[in-house]
């Protein structure tokens, strides 16, 4: 049923579009793809914002669909990632409210990329802690709204701030260079960015940047004690929503290595060889995937980049 509604839809959708895009339907098929993404960012559904507590030192705050936490301690609020001015300004509102009134000791970013490292002046923050590497990329971008960090480190890190121990992990070849989990052993809670999400297929393609990379991180993470798990983006789970993406990323492994053996190691260059391709991914995916957040708006965009990054490497 869900199938045939599925079809019923890209068919409803495909003539429409070839009526409206008749000087161009290649064009306007693109148009309702790009379009079609609104449902996945949830223009509606993740409006606004908000702060949760989550447990008894730690708050989650969203703005659309971005996702901190704030630490809870005795010496002061620990913060990751500002994301840009106006999501600041929202969660100064917010602390405000929840009577968290103290200073933020520490603002840690936990990679160099524009979209997390924006607007941390509205916070104040004493600190701030970034991956050395952070500053060498800002150079050559408009970092002008990054607050610049008061320290650089590099590997894993062992905090203990105002009672709180905070388990900087540093995750290599990933998501950039630059990028850090955040582990609460204490309270049993995990923070990760643009890394797996909560059943819910990453933008764009991710893992953006080094695929194998990526796996060896996140099962080593998946190998952590823990209770909540807290992505960058969309909603929050459990360690199991965790343990799944290991699956689902070693499954799109596991889906390439057989697509290369059946299509060869060469990049697929015919029309039939590329569509072939396609259909064999989506195939694999879509029974295990094809109910999880975002599949329909991003499982091209996953496929193109498998297909690529298994041939290549990366
Ligand atoms: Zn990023």
């Amino acid at each position: 049923m869900k199938e045939c509604s599925r079809h019923a839809r890209f068919v409803t959708v495909l003539a429409v579009t070839l009526l409206i895009g008749a000087c161009n339907p290649k064009r306007a098929i693109m148009e309702v793809a790009v379009g079609d993404m609104e449902k996945y960012f949830g223009a509606e559904e993740y409006d606004g914002s908000e702060l949760v507590k989550l447990t008894d030192r730690v708050y989650t705050y969203r703005w659309t669909w971005y996702r901190s936490i704030v630490i809870d301690t005795d010496e002061g609020l620990v913060i990751t990632d500002p994301f840009n001015a106006e999501a600041a300004a929202a969660l100064v509102r917010h602390l405000k409210e929840a009577g968290l009134t103290k200073p933020v000791h520490t603002l840690f970013y936990s990679h160099y990329h524009l979209d997390h490292t924006e607007g941390g002046a509205a916070l104040e923050p004493q600190r701030v802690l970034a991956h050395r590497g952070c500053p060498s990329y800002w150079a050559d971008v408009d970092a002008s709204r990054v607050l610049p960090p008061t320290r650089l480190i590099e590997g894993d890190q062992v905090l203990t701030i105002g009672g709180v121990r905070i388990h900087l992990l540093y995750l290599g070849r990933t998501h950039t260079d630059t990028l850090y989990a955040v582990y609460l052993p204490d309270e049993r809670l995990l923070w990760t960015a643009d890394f797996a999400l909560v059943r819910t297929i990453l933008p764009i393609g991710g893992p953006d940047y080094y695929f194998p990379g990526a796996i060896k991180a996140m099962e080593r993470l998946a190998a952590l004690d823990f209770d909540v798990f807290v992505p960058s983006h969309f909603g929050y789970g459990k360690k199991q929503d965790l343990v799944d993406y290991v699956g689902f990323f070693k499954d799109l492994e596991d889906a390439s290595r057989r697509s290369m053996e059946k299509f060869g190691r060469e990049v697929p260059r015919s029309r039939e060889t590329l569509q072939d391709s396609f259909d064999f991914y989506y195939d694999e995916l879509e029974g295990r995937y094809g109910d999880w957040h975002g599949f329909d708006e991003n499982v091209l965009f996953v496929i193109v980049r498998a297909t690529t990054g298994a041939r290549l490497g990366y």
